[in-house]
């Protein structure tokens, strides 16, 4: 059987948020771009994210506005413009959890602390709640501590998912998971991309941005650079046994008395509606290589610390190992930025953050454009659409 041939301009392997967000933007631009999908959509990194929009305030805890939170800060307002409809991409239809994700601190913080979130760097990221306007369960008298409120909406990651999709869903194709990719050069130039016994695609750009996938597909060309890097998390899931009496919806980061969060609580609803905590932070950091059962006991202890005054309905648990993957740093630490290498025609990225996908984006676009990419007219012959992976809160408690 010989292979299927396609041409277009642009490669893009990968569809998590990376690859959606830049095949719609190029798209949009009015070049032909392929999106690759080996699985199912969003089901590495993107669907196991907590859906934050995070302007960056989460990393300057240690009272220090780093580079990574000055590069992010940005982000958010241009989120909300796509998801007011008036943005790059046309998001008005993504499903908003919650305007700003809070933080708290249950003791009263440290003199040195609410001058910090005082100052003029970060107030206008993070303002003070008063006790009268304060949600639930932070409203409940019996909270004595401090809450403010971040510029970070919190998304429903699968209705991002849809939304990204729709517009392109005729330009991205299920390729079969086990199919190995072989490259055909001409000099440091891709021509082509060989793709199992299936498809032949010839393009002008190729674009990698398949996450922990990234690695094996530079292998596939006899490259050991960019290097990547993985930083695991156990993640914890928890919900109430009984839908009649679901756990109260909370967006919000624990804060201790360290420069990282003990816990960051997401919530999501299952499809039977009931509400779903998705817990990261410290606790996941920390968690890695545990055994889940021991994990899930330490949680529960936890939650009564964080949470005292509030009182939890019996609760069924799960953990939810996965990795970031991202480009490797000299101490595997956190990198501030959206990455994009370009070596030739092939751009690898990371977008390190699900929020950093429209910076991603901005840095593949130029990388492109600056080749003298020109858009030509392609066929969108018949071949298998990737599907959309199930959300986490969906297939985590089997
Ligand atoms: C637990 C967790 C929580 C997070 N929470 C947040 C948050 O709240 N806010 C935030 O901003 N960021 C968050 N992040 C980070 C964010 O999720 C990631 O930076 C982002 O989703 C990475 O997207 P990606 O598209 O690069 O990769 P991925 O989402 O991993 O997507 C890669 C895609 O490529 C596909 N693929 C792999 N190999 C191949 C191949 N050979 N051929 C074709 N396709 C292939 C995969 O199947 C997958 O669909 C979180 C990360 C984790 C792990």
């Amino acid at each position: 059987m010989s292979r299927q041939l396609l041409t277009t301009d642009v490669v893009i392997v990968g569809a998590g948020i990376a690859g959606l967000w830049l095949h719609h933007r190029l798209n949009d631009l009015g070049y032909h771009v392929l999106l690759l999908e080996n699985g199912e959509i969003g089901q590495g990194q993107t669907l196991s994210s907590q859906g934050i929009i995070h302007g960056g305030s989460k990393y300057a805890l240690n009272g220090i506005l780093s580079k990574a939170s000055q590069v992010i800060s940005t982000m958010p307002a241009r989120w909300k413009a796509c998801l007011d409809g008036q943005g790059e991409i046309d998001l008005s239809s993504v499903k908003k959890l919650t305007e700003h994700q809070l933080l708290w601190s249950q003791d009263r913080l440290s003199s040195k602390m609410v001058s910090f979130f005082a100052s003029k760097a970060l107030r206008s990221r993070m303002q003070f709640v008063e006790k009268k306007q304060r949600p639930a369960p932070f409203s409940d008298p019996a909270f004595k501590g401090a809450l403010y409120q971040l510029d970070e909406p919190v998304l429903d990651v699968p209705s991002l998912l849809e939304s990204l999709i729709k517009p392109w869903q005729e330009r991205m194709l299920a390729v079969p998971a086990d199919a190995d990719y072989q490259w055909l050069k001409n000099g440091d130039q891709i021509e082509s991309l060989l793709v199992g016994q299936q498809f032949e695609i010839k393009a002008k750009q190729f674009i990698l941005t398949a996450g922990e996938g990234n690695e094996s597909v530079i292998k596939s060309m006899q490259q050991e650079q960019p290097a990547m890097q993985r930083r695991p998390l156990q993640m914890l899931l928890c919900k109430s046994r009984d839908a009649n009496n679901p756990l109260p919806t909370i967006y919000a980061h624990s804060l201790g008395s360290g420069s990282k969060p003990i816990a960051t609580i997401s919530s999501h609803q299952d499809k039977t509606g009931n509400v779903v905590w998705y817990l990261g932070g410290n606790i996941a950091e920390q968690g890695v290589g545990k055994a889940p059962e021991a994990l899930i006991g330490e949680a529960r202890v936890l939650l009564t610390e964080i949470l005292p005054w509030v009182e939890l309905p019996e609760l069924e648990w799960a953990t939810h190992p996965v990795n970031r993957a991202e480009p490797q740093q000299s101490n595997r630490s956190r990198p501030d930025s959206a990455f994009v290498s370009s070596q030739g025609n092939l751009h690898v990225c990371w977008p390190t953050k699900l929020a950093l996908a429209p910076d991603l984006a901005d840095q593949a676009i130029s990388a492109i454009e600056k080749s003298g990419l020109v858009a030509d007219t392609h066929q969108n012959p018949d071949f298998p659409h990737p599907q959309v992976a199930a959300s986490l809160w969906d297939r985590a408690f089997s």
